[in-house]
């Protein structure tokens, strides 16, 4: 990890070739112009046009941290790294910084990571189906209860995820407040492709994708699963792996961040190709233009 990002002075190369890979290119996050502007001392530029100083930091979600960009870029490895996610507690002692800190830090790269852009529609075959989260994991898993079920029965007092997932291809997931079609069906128009082949389970809420999708289902009441290419094992794969990260590492998921594990699993998953270097590149590219464009909007 030190090798990667051997000083301060490294990492702000680095991320100035990310956001900038031309230098006469570099962008003024003041003015918007877009030229060759001074070097001064310190990392520091100014602007031609509008003479404003400015870092690599400026217009991104290290703007306003006094946090290094070393330590910044070794927390975007570790979690983009570690297959089941990593604490607070774990960032801290790892890094050097305290837990408060890291957990500041975790909150900002989820998201860097959710407002990524990845919304071009699954094209299938897509497999489809809910899960539900206990409220508190930590203490099922002490009883020997199983903490994800998956299926309806378990519906009350649980958070329930809608998860669709491409065969060898892409995740959504949505923490959504119930499984009725009027819930349902507005997510998966706006994620499936109209035409694609869709597997789920025999629930009454999918039985109108017939007439937008080459639908079909595996009837789980009569202890059906597989029915040629019909299944929906990779989407309970894909719950399982999540259950797993949810137990090994945050023991229980507050209602307001399951959401954010969940883009995060989701944001993970979807890149489980890319090599180390690249899936931190890959975040570090996502983590501008946010401040940038609100301050426009206000300005
Ligand atoms: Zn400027």
């Amino acid at each position: 990890m030190s090798a990667a990002f051997p000083d301060e002075d490294a990492c702000i190369n680095h991320f100035r070739a990310l956001r900038w890979p031309d230098a006469d290119k570099t962008v003024c996050p003041h003015c918007g112009v877009i030229g060759k502007p001074y070097t001064l001392k310190n990392n520091t530029h100014k602007c031609l046009e509008c003479l404003k100083k400015f870092t690599v930091r400026n217009g991104t979600i290290f703007e306003d941290s006094k946090i290094g960009l070393r330590k910044w870029f070794m927390a975007v490895l570790l979690m983009t790294s570690h297959k089941k996610g990593i604490s607070s507690c774990q960032l801290a002692k790892d890094i050097g910084v305290t837990q408060k800190t890291a957990w500041f830090m975790l909150h900002r790269i989820r998201n860097a990571a959710m407002t990524q852009e990845f919304n071009a529609p699954l094209t299938g075959p897509v497999e489809l189906d809910e899960a539900y989260v206990g409220p508190n994991p930590r203490f099922q898993h002490k009883n020997k209860r199983n903490p994800l079920v998956v299926g309806r029965a378990a519906a009350n007092a649980k958070k329930i995820v809608f998860g669709m997932v491409e065969r060898d291809g892409e995740l959504r997931v949505h923490h959504v407040a119930d499984t009725r079609k009027k819930m349902l069906a507005p997510i998966i128009l706006a994620n499936i492709e109209r035409g694609a082949k869709v597997y789920s389970d025999e629930g009454a809420q999918y039985y109108w994708m017939r007439s937008e999708y080459m639908h079909r289902f595996v009837a789980h009441t009569l202890g059906q699963y597989v029915r040629g290419e019909t299944s929906t094992n990779t989407i309970e794969g894909v719950f399982s792996h999540f259950k797993r990260t949810m137990l090994g590492t945050y023991h229980k998921a507050s209602d307001q961040h399951l959401d954010r594990y969940l883009q995060m699993f989701a944001y993970r998953w979807n890149r489980r190709d890319m090599g180390e270097g690249e899936r931190v590149n890959d975040l570090l590219r996502s983590t501008k233009g946010r401040k940038l464009s609100y301050k426009m909007l206000i300005s």
